[in-house]
């Protein structure tokens, strides 16, 4: 069940007096939606409550100064109307603005504005012969919006036709789902089908331990049994989630579900989302204390992505150094060691 407006938000978590003022003069520009769902969850939790409601911030003009629409020009370097290239063996396909919970740190806030869109099938078939005529392209990343909201026929044109074409090797689909409306995930249908279609790997998207529900437990462990490997990307958000000790529950907690830490996205400046934004700093000595506490089985990259398109660093907390003929090392204790380079 979608929730969009204010009555019926009410009804099933209590909002203060500022959070309903500030639903009814955000909604204005940026909607709200949610899965009953994930409703309940952010009762229960103020960092997913942060996530999810509307804040004032988000419409503040000194707020939003520094943030753009599009700081990674998606939009540039498309190829066809629901593709872009960048790098040279993986595409991604944005197949749809629609979404059962709008993140208020969205990425793409941009197609937020947009009228309703889903990729008609004569789209699905132009990305399809795109991906034939440039045989480098051997991964392929499915996002949106929602794609696992997509109708499953749509879903099957996408996936079989990938399927059929050899040069692809990996198809990696972008979901929130499983964390926000993880019931959703369980239809024969849709499991059956990442599983006929073969190549499937699951990008998921856990920003915070309070997501890690036994429905979301399930979920993902239909998605593995379905045989896709499940990874997950998480977005470094204050007062979310910029902490060591946060941070350390959500990936000790991944691992345990089977699900790989795999980005940890340095949030990206863009206009309506700059509220969450932290330092690089910042997000880099979260990194090193994590170094010193997990494996790094449960550690993700940490990613920048270049403005105007340049693509992701991924980054790793500075632990060496060139000195002469030696390197200098920080052990997880921080303490000091070398090695000759010979
Ligand atoms: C993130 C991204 C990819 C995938 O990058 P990986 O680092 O392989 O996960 C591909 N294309 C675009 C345009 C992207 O933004």
């Amino acid at each position: 069940m979608i929730i969009k407006d204010l009555d019926r938000v009410k009804e099933v978590i209590r909002l203060s007096k500022e959070e309903e003022e500030a639903f009814k003069e955000v909604t204005k520009v940026y909607p709200f939606s949610s899965s009953l769902y994930y409703l309940k969850v952010a009762s229960r939790s103020d960092a997913v409550r942060k996530m999810l409601l509307p804040s004032l911030e988000e419409v503040d003009p000194e707020v939003q100064k520094f943030g753009q629409d599009d700081p990674l020009n998606e939009e540039g370097d498309k190829k066809t109307p629901f593709l872009t290239h960048r790098y040279p063996d993986r595409v991604l396909i944005v197949t749809t603005n629609q979404c059962p919970v709008l993140c208020r740190y969205c990425m793409r806030k941009r197609n937020w504005k947009l009228k309703p869109f889903v990729i008609e099938d004569r789209e699905i078939d132009r990305a399809i012969e795109y991906i034939k005529g440039n045989p480098k392209v051997r991964d392929v990343l499915i996002s949106g919006g929602e794609p696992l909201s997509l109708p499953v026929e749509k879903l099957e044109r996408l996936l079989i036709g990938l399927k059929r074409i050899e040069t692809v090797e990996v198809v990696r689909i972008g979901t929130r789902l499983p964390v926000v409306d993880p019931e959703k995930v369980l239809r024969e249908e849709l499991l059956g089908l990442i599983e006929k279609a073969e190549k499937v790997w699951i990008n998921t998207h856990f920003n915070h331990p309070d997501e890690i529900t036994p429905e979301a437990k399930e979920a993902c462990r239909a998605l593995l049994k379905s045989s896709a490997p499940v990874n997950n990307q998480t977005v470094l958000l204050k007062g979310v989630n910029d902490s060591a000790d946060t941070l350390e529950r959500l990936f000790r907690g991944l691992q345990k579900i089977k699900v790989r830490p795999y980005y940890l996205f340095h949030c990206d400046p863009v206009k309506g989302v700059m509220h969450f934004s932290t330092t690089i700093t910042k997000g880099l000595e979260i990194l090193r204390e994590l170094f010193r506490r997990i494996s790094p089985l449960a550690i993700p990259y940490y990613a920048v992505d270049g403005l105007g398109g340049y693509g992701k660093v991924p980054l790793l907390p500075k632990r060496f150094k060139k000195v002469g003929d030696h390197y200098t090392f920080e052990s997880f204790k921080g303490e000091i060691f070398t090695m000759a380079d010979r």
